[in-house]
This record gives structure tokens, sequence and C-alpha cells, in this order.
């Protein structure tokens, strides 16, 4: 039953001043409230840059197979996930060897990373970098608690490593760099990434986050010995190639003492028993993996051929979304326009991109929906 009594009584409680300053996240609705809304059904989602598969179904089998146990906590220490990571990173090819659990953080998503790597290591007086528009999360770690972080502009869509160089001064703590970088899709060459973390001095923690580094590689894990940079933190998660964003599980590599400092801030039981079972057996579901990414390239060279048939620009991507520009219409408008017909994507207007949208990659039936959806907005 819905009370009044709140709203009744003055709330006086007053928080620091940089909270008033927060740009809040904006989540999209629930399908289902969008479709009682607008009086239509079997809306689809491209907004969230989801995996449009489902889950791994190893994941499920290992989901279900430890309900019985929700009695219990999670194991604080993430024990078996940072056992099969240790596994998984070890025999892989890549430059970077010789993982033991120490390098692994765990988190409720890789976004809970962002704030432990944020609350760990920042001063208030020091600052962060982050290039604009890029993942709204690192705005949100530095906004929380009042630390100052200088926005760097992309060039061409792309991340600018060099004009973040620039960018720093003897108070950087941290840079954020997301390769691929959300919400453009854009992939820096890892090699370009190595060159750019030698060229920044080691008591600065240059976050590197390979949301979707499955879709583009290889990571700077595969060109580089990550164990000679100290100061690299590689993000990664479950909720994308791996089709588990509703779980919230991700991880960080990275020195061990980086992640011991990291671990002192991390809430105990900040991953849950069903996450960290899922991810276990999700990580060794070579196979989906595999499927996921071969669909999104494939859907990916469908979109961007009948983009051009409707003479849509887009901004070539590395992820499994992609940027379109909507010939001078505004973003807003085309987002209405699509709610009513079915589709759900994101408006680029709070990234500063006013005749852009964001679409997720989705499975053929959607991204034919997707297109006809546009086509009668713009042909
Ligand atoms: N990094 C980037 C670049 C992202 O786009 C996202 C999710 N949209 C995340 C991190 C966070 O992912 P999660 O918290 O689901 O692991």
């Amino acid at each position: 039953m819905e009370t009044k009594f709140i709203e009744a009584h003055k709330f006086n409680i007053t928080g620091p001043d940089y909270i008033y300053k927060i740009n809040p996240y904006i989540p999209g609705k629930p399908i289902e409230e969008v479709e009682r809304e607008r009086g239509i059904k079997n809306i689809i989602k491209l907004a969230s840059n989801e995996n449009p598969l489902g889950p791994s179904p190893r994941a499920l089998r290992a989901i279900r197979a430890h309900l019985k146990n929700l009695n219990r906590y999670p194991d604080g220490s993430g024990f078996y996930l940072k056992k099969e990571l240790v596994g998984f990173f070890n025999s892989k090819k890549g430059k970077s060897k010789n993982f033991s659990a120490g390098n692994f953080i765990l988190g409720n998503g890789s976004n809970e990373l962002i704030d432990i790597a944020v609350r760990t290591f920042c001063k208030k007086d020091e600052n962060i970098i982050a290039p604009f528009p890029s993942f709204v999360a690192y705005y949100l770690a530095a906004e929380q608690l009042g630390i100052p972080l200088k926005a760097t502009a992309l060039n061409n869509f792309t991340i600018d490593l060099p004009i973040i160089l620039t960018a720093i001064d003897d108070k950087t703590k941290i840079i954020f760099v997301s390769n691929p970088n959300n919400p453009t899709g854009t992939f820096i060459p890892s090699k370009k990434i190595k060159e750019f973390i030698q060229n920044v001095r080691d008591s600065i923690l240059i976050v590197i986050d390979e949301a979707y580094i499955d879709y583009a590689g290889p990571s700077i894990l595969d060109v580089s010995d990550i164990s000679s940079f100290p100061n690299v933190l590689v993000l990664r998660t479950f909720s994308k190639a791996y089709g588990l964003a509703g779980l919230r599980a991700g991880y960080g590599i990275g020195h061990k003492e980086m992640v011991s400092l990291m671990e002192r801030v991390r809430e105990p039981f900040n991953v849950n028993s069903l996450s960290l079972a899922g991810a276990a057996a999700a990580l060794s579901d070579a196979d989906y993996v595999e499927k996921v990414v071969k669909t999104n390239k494939e859907e990916k060279k469908y979109l961007y051929s009948s983009l051009k048939k409707s003479g849509i620009k887009y901004i070539e991507t590395g992820a499994n979304f992609i940027l379109c520009e909507i010939k001078g219409k505004k973003a807003v408008d085309v987002n209405e326009s699509l709610l009513d017909m079915g589709v759900i994507v994101r408006p680029m207007d709070r990234f500063g991109y006013e005749d852009m949208i964001r679409v997720t990659i989705g499975t053929r039936a959607e991204n034919v929906k997707l297109i006809r959806s546009l086509k009668k907005l713009f042909c």
C-alpha cells in the first residue's frame, strides 16, 4: 500500500556538496513496463550492450546446482573462480604468464572494481583522467568521492592517448582507458596501449577496461608481459561475451600489492555464490564464447551493409554495439519513434552526440526489426 508519510515530512539530512553535483546514471525501464506504457508487444532491447544469445548453458547448469546452498554465505575469497582464472590465463598463448590467485580481484561486475580502484588509491587532492565520451562509471566513481576528473576529448571517436599524456599533472592518480571504448566502439591496437603505458610514470594507476575485448583483441595481456607494468589494472567482465550481465561478475588483473590494497576496500561478500559458480563455469565454456563472437561478427557485417544501404553513417566498432549517425535528426526524437515501433536503443545526447544513437548488435531477427524501423524513419 502506498503511503504519503515520508513526503509529508521535510528531509533534513544533508550530504557533502559533491553528492548534489552527481549526474545520476539513468537505467532503462524494464521491457515489460515499456510494453505496458506504449500498448505494444515483442519489444526488442538493443540499448545496453547485452549478449543476445542468452547465458552460457554451462553457467546455467552450475547456477542451478548451487541454488540449494543459498542458506550459506558466498566464499568471500572467490577461491574456485580465482583458480579457474589462473588456469585460464596461464594456459593462454599471450605474453603475460605465471599468474597466481593474488593477481585477481573479483567484483560485483567490473563496475564495482572501478569504484574500488578509486576508493583505494585516490586522495582528495588528486585527480583522475578519463576520456569523454566513455563509460559513465568512471565519472560517477570520481563524483561520488568529490575527486576532480579531467575529461579528455576523443579524436575521430577514438580515445586520444597523446592528449591524455598532456593532461597528466603531478596530482594525477588514475587514468581510465576503455578498449574498445564504450560508447564509440573504437579499438586501439594493444601495442599502442603498451607504448602509452611506457610513457606514464609508474605512480599513476592505469586502468585498461577490456569489457569488450573478446570481440576485438588482442588484449594488452597478449602483447605485453603485464608483470613489467605494476601500475596497470586490467578489467574484464562476464557481462558481455559470457552473457551473464544479470549475475554481476567481473574481475581485475594486476600486481599482487595493488590487488591486496584493493582487497581491503572490497566488501567481504561482494560477489554472490551464484555469480561465483556461474562465472567459473562460463570461463571454461570456450565453445559458447566462440559462437558469441562469431555471431557478433556476422551480425555486425549484416548491420554495416544494411545501414549503408539506408544511408545511415556509423562508426566501425570493435565491440558488440554500433554508434550510428541519424542524419540531422535528434537522438531523443529518434529514440521515441523507435520505442513506438518496439525497439529500445540508447540515444547519445547525454554523451554530447545530439544526432547519434548506440545500438547493440542483436540476433538476426532483432537486427532486421531495427533496420526496418530505421528505414521507416529515414527512407
Ligand atoms: N566497462 C565498460 C566499458 C562497460 O561498457 C561496462 C558495462 N556497460 C562495464 C565496464 C561494466 O560491466 P559490468 O559491471 O557489467 O561488469
